[in-house]
């Protein structure tokens, strides 16, 4: 079991401002806020980054990650305006919590290339 502060947020041993959640996904605001709004959306099962997800097996929880991430788009109203989601996997891309977390990030223009 890969023991991060994101699983003390799941289990509330920590405060975290959750937008949205449901059985399986958590979503909450990211303590450094990099744009107006700026949310984290994790599932609550024990995944580390990318690598671990397999299709077969994650399909479900894949699609309950973006449905959730849509619903906090919509709760923080940025369904017309767009936003961004951002999964960073492994060292270079500078990912610090070893549990899968997409980023959702909007309320301002964003730049392309990313940094
Ligand atoms: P990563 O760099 O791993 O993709 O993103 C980790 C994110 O988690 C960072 O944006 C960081 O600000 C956020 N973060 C780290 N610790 C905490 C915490 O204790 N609470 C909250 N809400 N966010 C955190």
């Amino acid at each position: 079991m890969g023991e991060t502060i994101f699983s003390k947020i799941i289990r509330k041993e920590i405060p975290a401002k959750v937008v949205y959640e449901t059985e399986h996904v958590l979503a909450f605001r990211d303590i450094n806020p990099q744009a107006p709004v700026h949310v984290l959306i994790i599932p609550k099962s024990d995944i580390a980054d990318a690598t671990e997800i397999i299709g077969s097996r994650h399909a479900e929880l894949l699609g309950e990650l973006f449905d959730a991430a849509n619903e906090v788009a919509k709760l923080e109203g940025l369904e017309k305006k767009g936003f961004r989601l951002v999964i960073n996997s492994g060292t270079d891309s500078g990912q610090e919590v070893p549990h899968l977390h997409i980023h959702l990030l909007g309320g301002r223009k964003m730049n392309w290339p990313p940094g």
